[in-house]
């Protein structure tokens, strides 16, 4: 037993055990166990994957009937359905285990003005939807859903936008707005995602100016900051700060960041200094930072910790219970992807914490690249894969199936 170990084991008896594999999948029945472990091991092979990424893309561009082979294999193990609907049941069953949901429209790559119009009421409807199911406290939004790339890149560098720029940045603010004026009313709560560190600034000033709009007397709006970046533990402070001046509550979602290579590889090219923290030591001393800070602040912070790290979780879990605070407090979320780190998820919520699965929903051909992302990550990451699947195996071998 490590120290740490011994450290949880002696502070109380109350805190989730994640090798609990019992409890980790009782949503699952024997023939999706042996789904999930050929899906895992699959991913688990960098060569498989990368050809299946390959005959993926290639039969999508060029129309081939695998919507049932995609639809059967990774959209059912990371997807909540192709509609809300759908997605709705999904929510009903995890509910069962005290797990809550987080919808996520996933269709991603739409790039018209018409499509980011038509986004907002695909929105406003999930709002709506959510707050008549009591299990859905969340949606999360995707900035670059609404708005240019192009012009996000221009407002990040500090490039004046022209007439014709300013225009459609108005109409950004509105449609983002829109969303969230629908959410406080509905009494849901929205996640901005981050994205990459070249637009993410006026990404934060959008999330800051929905905080400060909303999120008085309840949090409905939370900013992410991405612990892989090494200048976010100053920037979440200084977030703190601002918020405390001006009177609002900051909704403050901590992940590492899921850009890494992509961001080394910018900065290389492009010679200027990479974000990212040195090496995963670094992320993961100042996320956990960061966890503790938003704890020393509930009165003024929410807190959604968003991570498949176990260390990271347990930490968070052992500071509430020594500090005495509720682990169903309204101020604090832990949160996995559906389809993965299910060991954290049901034990957390078993032990009474606050859990909200990550659900993509839409249609199979329009969710691809979050697929394509979750087997690049299953497959780079080779300790979440693999500790997946020796979770799954045990499960497999406890119910002697
Ligand atoms: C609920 C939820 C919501 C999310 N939302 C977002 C989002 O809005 N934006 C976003 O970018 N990501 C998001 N992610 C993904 C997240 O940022 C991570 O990529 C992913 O969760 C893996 O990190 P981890 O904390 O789960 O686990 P771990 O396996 O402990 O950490 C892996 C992460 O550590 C970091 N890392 C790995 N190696 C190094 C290294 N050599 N040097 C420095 N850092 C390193 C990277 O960030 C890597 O992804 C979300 C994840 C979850 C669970």
């Amino acid at each position: 037993m490590a120290a740490d170990d011994i450290y949880y084991c002696q502070i109380s008896n109350m805190l989730p055990e994640f090798n609990n594999t019992e409890i980790a999948f009782r949503y699952r029945d024997n023939d999706e166990l042996k789904k999930a472990r050929f899906l895992f091991s699959s991913m688990g092979s960098p060569t498989l994957t990368s050809v299946g990424m390959k005959l993926t893309k290639f039969a999508i561009s060029w129309k081939l009937p695998v919507k049932g082979v995609i639809k059967s294999t990774l959209f059912r193990q990371f997807c909540g359905g192709e509609t809300m609907q759908e997605a709705g049941q999904t929510a009903d069953m995890l509910s069962r285990y005290g797990v809550k949901t987080i919808l996520d429209y996933g269709v991603e790559g739409k790039e018209s003005e018409a499509d980011f119009d038509k986004a907002v009421p695909e929105f406003v409807s999930a709002i709506k939807y959510a707050a008549a199911n009591k299990h859905i406290p969340f949606i999360s939004i995707k900035v670059t859903g609404f708005a240019w790339v192009d012009m996000l890149e221009k407002i990040h560098a500090g490039v004046p936008l022209n007439e014709h720029g300013k225009a459609a940045w108005d109409k950004v603010f509105k449609r983002i707005d829109t969303i969230c004026k629908a959410a406080s009313d509905a009494g849901i709560m929205v996640l901005v995602d981050a994205e990459e560190s070249w637009i993410q600034k006026p990404v934060d000033d959008l999330a800051d100016a929905m905080m400060e709009r909303y999120n008085r007397g309840r949090v409905v709006v939370f900013n992410t900051f991405q612990l892989y970046r090494h200048d976010r533990l100053e920037f979440l402070k200084a977030s703190h700060a601002r918020a405390t001046e001006k009177g609002y509550i900051l909704g403050a979602k901590l992940v590492r960041g899921a850009y890494m290579e992509k961001e080394r590889a910018r900065a290389a090219q492009m010679g200027y200094p990479s974000p990212i923290q040195p090496d995963k030591h670094a992320t993961d001393r100042d996320y956990d930072e960061a966890v503790l800070y938003c704890l020393e602040h509930l009165a003024s912070v929410a807190l959604f910790i968003g991570t498949h790290n176990e260390s990271s979780c347990m930490k968070a879990a052992v500071y509430m219970d020594s500090h005495g605070i509720t682990p169903g407090t309204d101020r604090v979320y832990f949160s996995q992807l559906y389809g993965m780190s299910d060991n954290i998820s049901f034990n957390l919520a078993g032990s009474g914490y606050n859990v909200a699965k990550y659900l993509p929903y839409g249609p199979v051909q329009d969710v691809i690249p979050y697929l394509l992302r979750r087997a690049q990550e299953n497959t780079s990451v080779a300790g979440q894969t693999g500790r997946e699947l020796s979770l799954i195996n045990q499960e497999i071998k406890r119910r002697g199936s």
